[in-house]
């Protein structure tokens, strides 16, 4: 059979490039990670051909007795791992989980009560032109303009004006952690379902170093790809059965139609990975880095240019940049340490008052390098790379240098080392 480099040389050289990419810079979008070798090679398996509609042992198609034992294994790691009485792990993504939750619980112009994009939501939790704003009449809760940290009291006070059927915590773009009880309390006070979406801290739960939503929530829904360190796709969690039903019959029939088998091995494999002890010490570097990422970028000199944290630190694995009061927006900060080397994105902050394109926020992740190996050292290292890119006139003899210390760090801990690591193989 030919290889990816004979039969299509395009793409083939498109994925080394990328592999270059990723080799040779640092990887701070918050949401990323690189997933292992044993879970690419899941995912690029023979599971990729086969049809499974259904679920293990009630399938719409034959063959499936060995399809069927990898989909039980990951439901059984992902009930282990997250102490649920239930789990669905075919959504295909982190939005078709939270689009099957929503369908199972909620009717059409029913009432959603979720976290404002601006202030750090997801486009699914009732963003308007996604299918969460355009199915449910929605109602938004922010963060307090003084503390930056959700205000519980603006959320029970709109749960009691609006009446929601769900009310949705989770996040994208937030630095602390979430009062699960509170939220509980709140939606039974007025008869509605919880949905806590953990697509960005399942990692740090998995590890037992952030509170478990499970036992507090309806329905808990995450990604794999992100804290998690997984294939790309979702898992939907609950310990209601009568909810479960409904889940199983809104991811199939309701959403999807075949699971992506290979996806579903893969997300299999992650599971195992998370409940192994390196991935609590990588959950727990990985805290570290963001803690000491934000203690640098609280320093005086950072301070002197402007630049500030939204909530003033972080308990979780990433920190928001607030360039509000700052000579550089968003877009013009991405670029910056871009030029040295280091990948992030710009994000709006709260009550920003630049365009969501341009933006005054920069949100920056430890994720992806502590499973490069990062630690303390490191990080520290990197932190002093990204405060002296943003606040010193970044001249091109001051990129050079920045690029190579980016360069010495990288060549610390080589990425996807030999050609079966990349493969998957
Ligand atoms: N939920 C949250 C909180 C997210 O941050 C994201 C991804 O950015 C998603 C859901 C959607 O995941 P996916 O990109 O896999 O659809």
């Amino acid at each position: 059979a030919a290889s990816l480099a004979a039969l299509d040389p395009d793409v083939s050289a498109a994925v080394e490039r990328e592999l270059h990419r990723q080799q040779s810079t640092l990887e701070m979008i918050a949401s990323e990670n690189f997933a292992p070798a044993a879970v690419m090679e899941a995912q690029g398996s023979v599971l990729t051909n086969k049809y499974a509609e259904g679920y293990p042992g009630r399938r719409y198609y034959g063959g499936c007795e060995h399809v069927d034992v990898v989909e039980q294994l990951a439901i059984d790691r992902a009930k282990e791992l997250f102490g649920a009485g239930f789990a669905n792990v075919q959504p295909h993504s982190g939005a078709q989980a939270n689009a099957a939750a929503m369908f199972a619980l909620l009717t059409p112009g029913d009432t959603i009560l979720g976290l404002n994009l601006a202030h750090g939501g997801h486009l699914t939790h009732g963003m308007k032109i996604n299918f969460s704003g355009k199915l449910y009449n929605v109602v938004s809760y922010g963060v307090s303009e003084e503390t930056h940290s959700i205000d519980m009291a603006e959320v029970a006070r709109l749960a009691e004006e609006h009446k929601p059927k769900l009310i949705v915590a989770g996040w994208s773009a937030y630095s602390r952690q979430l009062d699960f009880a509170e939220f509980r309390r709140i939606a039974d006070s007025v008869g509605a379902y919880l949905m806590v979406d953990m697509a960005h801290f399942a990692g740090l739960v998995a590890a037992g170093l952030h509170p478990n939503p499970v036992p507090f929530a309806d329905v808990v829904t995450t990604t794999t790809h992100k804290t998690l360190g997984g294939p790309r796709g979702g898992i939907i969690l609950s310990n209601t059965p009568e909810i479960a039903k409904k889940i199983n019959s809104a991811v199939f029939p309701g959403q999807q139609g075949g699971p992506l088998m290979h996806v579903v091995a893969a997300k299999a494999v992650a599971l195992k990975v998370a409940a192994s002890e390196d991935f609590k010490d990588r959950q727990r570097r990985t805290l570290e880095g963001a803690k000491l990422l934000a203690e640098r970028l609280l320093a005086d000199d950072v301070k002197a240019a402007g630049i500030s944290l939204v909530n003033g630190g972080t308990d979780v694995h990433l920190v928001l940049v607030d360039l509000r009061d700052s000579e550089l927006d968003g877009q013009q900060a991405e670029d910056r340490l871009h030029r040295v080397g280091i990948t992030v994105n710009r994000n709006a902050v709260p009550f920003d008052p630049r365009p969501p394109m341009v933006s005054s926020g920069l949100r920056i992740g430890t994720p992806a390098l502590a499973t490069r190996g990062f630690g303390p050292a490191e990080f520290a290292e990197v932190a002093d790379i990204i405060a002296t890119a943003l606040i010193r006139d970044l001249t091109d003899e001051l990129a050079r240098e920045l690029r190579s210390r980016v360069e010495v760090l990288a060549g610390k801990f080589p990425l996807y080392p030999t050609t079966a690591d990349q493969n998957g193989a």
